[in-house]
């Protein structure tokens, strides 16, 4: 039986992964589920900071060039790395900046609007800072947000259909920017599909992947996806406030990007002091200054557990906890009133479970004081995130049987149902 913990622990001892989970730091006798939000740390993540400090110390300067891994070529490096997690070549891909600023680099680079197209096109449901930068980048070009902004709204509140998005690609539209997964619901947008709508009308398209790297393949050249961007601090544990990373679709390479600076030049040139810039030939163009080197150290770590597992093997187990979470949720927490409100299907579900309750806020303070780490999304979601390298189906039992003890004997009601300043 699904509901017996006897399952759950089969479950484990086949499950391929498992070595994987010695390899990370979980806090004592917790259950971390939110490493869609904050990944945890592993020993090769920390391994390889203390490598880089260790340059420093010893080789100062020339720490740019030598030691075990010279800080001049790292973002290059870590970029090869993420390459296979987007589907992009080597070169298309670079670790730079964060989310924010990559979002505003892609943007000043591919929005260029003319006659007409001078619309960007994004949805109702993204985080607040894409749009707030996207708001922002209309407004540097002289643009008014509230005409030139469109954003597709959602039929119930958790998702977008792909024929909605569809019937917003207007002849106005000069720039398309959409999550690869929407941070709430967890919804996977199709990502190729939009694209090739968006190239027949002359569109130019390009993805946030926060909440898709690391927990689910992409294939971005393949689907000619023009420009993505993604943070390295959830799926992929590379720490808090992680040197994030970005994609451009080679047939863009050779371009000067919109927010110019040193480390956009082409290596060679890069020393040569010149005050005309020659851009490199790939996705290292949209660098601007000297990398965070220490921000990006444990990346060297935390990927080549990536290139070890795969991402296929990832996504796989991703899939069968979220499946065996919502499977459980059905059958044990029927009387209690949440909703399963992230896509159910495993073509259209990212990696971590939504649900929804109006007692929201305080259920996750009750799960929190049980030692159950979940993530609270005003105003009444709970993000239950089971992570496929460290996470296991025992844990999953565990937390819905903990669950059920909060709601049967309303530990919750102990709590305010408001958020706190991080939540
Ligand atoms: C996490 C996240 C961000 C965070 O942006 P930072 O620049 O790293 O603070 C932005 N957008 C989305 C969709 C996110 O999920």
């Amino acid at each position: 039986m699904k509901t017996d913990k006897l399952y759950a622990q089969r479950l484990d001892e086949q499950d391929e992964l498992k070595p994987f989970q010695e390899e990370f730091y979980i806090p004592e006798e917790t259950i971390y589920f939110d490493g869609n939000s904050l990944g945890l740390l592993s020993k090769r993540a920390e391994h390889s900071l203390e490598t880089l400090m260790d340059s420093w110390k010893k080789h100062a300067i020339d720490g740019w060039t030598e030691g075990a891994e010279p800080w001049f070529y790292l973002s290059e490096k870590l970029g090869k790395m993420s390459a296979p997690l987007v589907g992009a070549d080597m070169d298309e891909v670079i670790v730079t900046g964060s989310t924010t600023t990559n979002l505003h680099q892609l943007v000043s680079s591919f929005y260029r609007p003319h006659g007409k197209k001078t619309k960007i096109l994004a949805d109702a449901l993204n985080f607040p800072s894409d749009i707030y930068a996207l708001k922002s980048q209309l407004k540097l070009k002289g643009y008014d947000p509230d005409e030139h902004l469109i954003q597709v709204q959602s039929n119930d509140g958790n998702t977008v259909e792909t024929a909605d998005i569809i019937k917003e690609m207007t002849d106005d539209v000069a720039l398309i920017m959409l999550p690869g997964v929407l941070y709430r619901s967890g919804q996977i947008l199709d990502m190729q599909t939009l694209t090739s709508e968006a190239h027949k009308r002359g569109i130019v398209i390009g993805f946030d992947l926060c909440h898709s790297i690391g927990s689910i393949p992409h294939h971005l050249s393949d689907w000619g996806v023009d420009f993505a961007f993604w943070c390295n601090y959830k799926h992929l544990n590379g720490g808090p406030g992680s040197v994030a990373g970005l994609y451009v679709n080679r047939k863009h390479f050779g371009n000067e990007p919109g927010l110019a600076g040193w480390f956009s030049s082409s290596k060679e040139k890069q020393f040569d002091m010149s005050h005309t810039l020659t851009p490199a030939e790939d996705a290292g163009a949209y660098q601007i200054g000297t990398p965070h080197v220490f921000s990006a150290a444990p990346l060297l770590g935390s990927l080549s557990i990536f290139q070890e597992v795969g991402i296929d093997r990832v996504r796989k187990k991703s899939l069968q906890l979220t499946n065996y979470l919502m499977d459980l949720i059905e059958s044990e927490l029927d009387d209690y009133n949440f909703t399963i409100a992230n896509p159910k299907d495993d073509a259209t579900r990212g990696g971590h479970v939504f649900l929804e309750h109006k007692e929201a806020a305080r259920i996750c303070k009750a799960l929190k004081a049980e030692k159950v780490i979940p993530d609270f999304r005003t105003p009444n979601g709970i993000r239950l995130a089971p992570v496929a390298l460290y996470n296991t189906f025992a844990e999953v039992w565990e937390t819905v049987q903990i669950l059920k003890t909060i709601m049967k004997e309303e530990r919750y009601k102990k709590y305010e149902n408001k958020r706190g300043v991080i939540a």
